[in-house]
């Protein structure tokens, strides 16, 4: 059996060991930084368990609130858009822009937008899409789909970034030093927010009492891309609803703390109807997130606010990149996100897991993230898409565990085995945690023999 899915995919970011490394290091510096902001405020586990509180209220009276979000937003006068899946939603937002002959649009960073692919789709209608967050826009120099959901070029060295600006916006060559790499960009990027004709922003927060949003950002990107053109256009799951006005404090202060370990994201900036003269339109999209609702297993992880914290603390992400989950969410909560959608394609992410529950120890909203990836590889195995070598594997184990005789023989000759067993693991060249190591010749004596040896030697020497 062919191995494919994220084992493959982690194999190829893997085998560039110093770029792993350096990966690795740098998610966990910024985990570090999240670890200093959260000690710093006495408060911070009743804000979490606030903002859980707050989460589960809304998803259990979610049709309600999109009732009232979309009364109060009508009454503001933003025009309201309801989309069932993603082809519905790219429908809504192609036809806005052709009835206001938009050929020219900037966009802040949207992970809903990614989730329905609607740049590849805007521009096979002669519509050029422009990403103004900086890391977006260096991914879409790259043609390549971000890697993850608050640093969506976390795996893109300086030195790389510096070619791809000499190529596409025409920097010195070999130059690679970020504040002149940043001065370029936003050259460029100030020439395309003036010649856009509307601007596309995701939301954080939209607050049902007052038809209001909330879009955050570090850059400013979006509050520019939506107050220069006339048109803006918002896109946002239905999950994204907070009930009052007054909750809206206790996910700002998670919300960068988790994220970054800022105190507060630079831009938070608030929506209430259209600016004078202009229009709004705020699209609805469920896309899957009805049916996470109707479960009880996975109805938690629509709290998700997407800080990204539990990427930049998992062990295995940071280790095999954000692109080897082939997901647009990666990481822990992509991993129970993507196969809500596609239990199949997905199938092997929720084994991409070592279950240490970190990501569930920081994750702001409280979501119980390992243990959600525990109950999907359940339900992989009940929809019997697991691969055949696994599915031998537990039946064997069924087994022998179900019988008292088989259990002692197989005990019998694992006595006879085990000292032999761990040489042959380790020193096999089917071995991929062996394939990228530097091992030290293959011992001729088995393990258990050599620890004997050791402790003897050592008692001795007391
Ligand atoms: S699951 Fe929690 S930690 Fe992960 S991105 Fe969502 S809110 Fe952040």
């Amino acid at each position: 059996m062919v191995a494919t899915g994220h084992p493959v995919r982690a194999e190829k970011f893997v085998a560039d060991l110093p770029r792993a490394h350096w990966h690795d290091q740098s998610l966990w510096f910024i985990r570090t930084k999240r670890d200093r902001a959260a000690h710093s405020l006495p408060e911070w586990e009743t804000l979490r368990e606030q903002a859980a509180a707050i989460k589960a209220n809304t998803v259990a009276h979610l049709a309600d609130y999109l009732e009232e979000f979309e009364r109060n937003a009508k009454a503001l006068g933003a025009h309201i858009h309801w989309a069932s899946d993603a082809a519905e939603h790219n429908q809504i937002v192609l036809s806005i822009l052709q009835q206001h002959g938009v050929t020219r649009v900037c966009k802040s960073k949207s992970m809903l937008t990614e989730e329905c692919h609607l740049n590849p789709f805007l521009e096979r209608h002669q519509i050029e899409v422009i990403d103004t967050d900086l890391g977006e826009r260096i991914v879409q120099l790259a043609n390549e789909p971000p890697s993850h959901i608050v640093l969506p070029c976390i795996h893109v060295k300086k030195e790389e970034i510096g070619e791809l600006f000499h190529k596409h916006l025409g920097t010195d060559k070999g130059a690679s030093d970020p504040k002149y790499l940043a001065e370029a960009a936003r050259n460029h990027l100030r020439a395309k927010f003036l010649a856009s004709e509307a601007g596309i922003t995701g939301v954080n927060f939209a607050i049902a009492e007052t038809g209001g949003f909330v879009v955050c950002t570090n850059e400013g990107n979006a509050d520019l891309g939506a107050s220069l053109p006339k048109l803006h256009i918002a896109c946002m799951g239905i999950e994204k609803l907070l009930p009052r006005q007054a909750d809206l404090g206790v996910f700002l202060r998670l919300l960068a703390r988790s994220a970054t370990g800022q105190p507060i994201t630079a831009y938070s900036s608030h929506f209430q109807g259209p600016m004078p003269g202009g229009e709004l339109h705020i699209v609805l999209v469920d896309n899957g997130r009805s049916n996470i609702v109707g479960s009880d297993d996975f109805r938690r992880s629509l709290n998700c606010i997407r800080c990204g914290a539990c990427m930049n603390t998992c062990p295995v992400y940071r280790r095999t990149g954000g692109h080897s989950y082939e997901a647009t969410v990666p990481g822990p909560i992509g991993s129970i996100l993507a196969p809500s959608r596609d239990a199949k394609k997905h199938a092997t992410l929720p084994f991409a897991c070592s279950l240490c529950g970190s990501c569930t120890d920081v994750c702001p909203v409280k979501i119980d993230l390992h243990q959600q990836l525990l109950t999907w590889r359940r339900e992989i195995a009940v929809q019997k898409y697991l691969p055949w070598s696994k599915r031998m594997a537990m039946k064997l184990a069924r087994i022998v565990l179900g019988h008292v005789w088989i259990y002692r023989l197989a005990g019998k000759v694992g006595r006879f085995l085990l000292p032999k067993l761990p040489r042959m693991l380790v020193y096999n060249r089917f071995n991929p945690w062996g394939k990228q190591r530097d091992l030290p010749p293959m011992p001729k004596r088995s393990f258990r023999e050599l620890y004997r040896d050791r402790q003897r030697s050592e008692k001795s020497v007391r």
